[in-house]
């Protein structure tokens, strides 16, 4: 098997403008058989013109398309056969739930007798058993989204493309639906592209995420890649929070910030002395130091410039002397300390916590 069997879609130098307007940026793009591959990024930065270019709603100004090695940029949708699970969930108001999942069936000429098994099982894989004879506005948003789902799977696509699914959703529907979907992803083993702007939906659900920009791809890489390993200040900034300092490399291998404070680097980073670099050092990283804590030594000194305790962890302003306004957050303060505006504190974080942003 070459690598290029292993691909359910294949972008090859893609891209879509509308007159002068470049929705999408010459990109190129694999997604294996199986993955679940999430496009995220904010309002406007292409996520959903990628998905209509490869549904076929849009036509690719330039570049090609393959589908299982297959050339499909011309193909009608209809052809393509990439089922679409949208945000208004787009059901017939008239018809039933089991009536709206046996839809694609009846137009696709499957016999009448293999379609009410395979409507039931797709009902009951979404967990909607029992709920065939109910019409959409006799669901809630939660069960008309699980119809949707099992409208896509009845006919088995090659891809189920999802659109914001969960975006009209409270919070805790969204979080079960999450995972429901997970599980019905591993179970039916389909390739799943995802679309949302909702960072913590994508690095809970997705194989890889592809993070979006301007029409173009910032990022693309496993969850861990994106939060742990950001390749430029889009990347930090958009995912998870972010202390970013700037400062120029040192020989031997330290940053030294404009305020004076030298920063020791991870001793992997082959910094270019003389150069200026971003890095980045996430909230949590950062420990506050007991009081006369003597064990460890404290990475700098500060005060304390805003308080928020949220019951599961306390996020604090550090400013440094003349340096820059740090964010930290924790779980576990020192026993006894109840910090407040003003106060002094000890901070410790360690070397291999920073990130270098080389693509800033
Ligand atoms: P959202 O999260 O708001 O849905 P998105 O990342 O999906 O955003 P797209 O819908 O892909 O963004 O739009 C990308 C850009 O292309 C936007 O600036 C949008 O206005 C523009 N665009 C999309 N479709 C068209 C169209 N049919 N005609 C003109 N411009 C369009």
């Amino acid at each position: 098997m070459t690598e290029r069997d292993q691909y359910m879609i294949e972008l090859q130098d893609v891209s879509k403008h509308f007159g002068q307007f470049h929705a999408l940026r010459t990109t190129s793009l694999t997604v294996r058989k199986g993955e679940f591959l999430t496009l995220l990024g904010p309002s406007g930065s292409g996520k959903s013109t990628l998905l209509n270019l490869i549904s076929g709603a849009y036509s690719a100004s330039s570049g090609k398309i393959l589908l299982n090695g297959a050339d499909i940029t011309n193909a009608p949708p209809r052809k393509r056969e990439i089922g679409m699970v949208f945000q208004n969930y787009a059901l017939m108001p008239h018809m039933t739930a089991y009536d709206n999942v046996a839809y694609p069936l009846k137009i696709r000429g499957v016999p009448r007798s293999e379609i009410r098994a395979r409507v039931m099982d797709a009902l009951r894989r979404v967990g909607l058993a029992g709920f065939e004879h109910r019409k959409p506005k006799q669901l809630s948003g939660g069960q008309q989204q699980r119809v949707g789902i099992a409208r896509c799977i009845v006919y088995s696509p090659s891809i189920i493309m999802m659109d914001e699914p969960l975006g009209a959703l409270d919070k805790n529907m969204r979080e079960q639906m999450q995972d429901e979907i997970k599980t019905l992803h591993r179970e039916i083993g389909t390739t799943f592209i995802y679309v949302t702007h909702d960072q913590e939906e994508a690095l809970n659900m997705s194989d890889r995420i592809c993070l979006m920009n301007n029409g173009g791809i910032e990022q693309l890489g496993t969850p861990d890649d994106l939060y742990f390993r950001p390749v430029n200040e889009f990347a930090a900034r958009f995912i998870g929070e972010s202390n970013l300092i700037t400062g120029r490399a040192q020989e031997g291998g330290a940053l030294r910030t404009e305020s004076g404070y030298s920063l020791a680097l991870p001793a992997s980073e082959k910094l270019v002395p003389g150069k200026d670099y971003q890095v980045m050092l996430r909230p949590e990283r950062i420990r506050v130091l007991a009081p006369g804590q003597q064990a460890v030594p404290a990475s700098a000194s500060g005060q304390v410039s805003s308080v928020s305790f949220i019951g599961s962890m306390t996020t604090l302003g550090i400013r440094l002397p003349e340096g820059p306004e740090l964010k930290l957050k924790t779980t576990s303060l020192p026993s006894g300390s109840r910090l407040q505006i003003g106060d002094a504190v000890a901070l410790r974080w360690e070397s291999e916590d920073f990130v270098v942003l080389h693509d800033a």
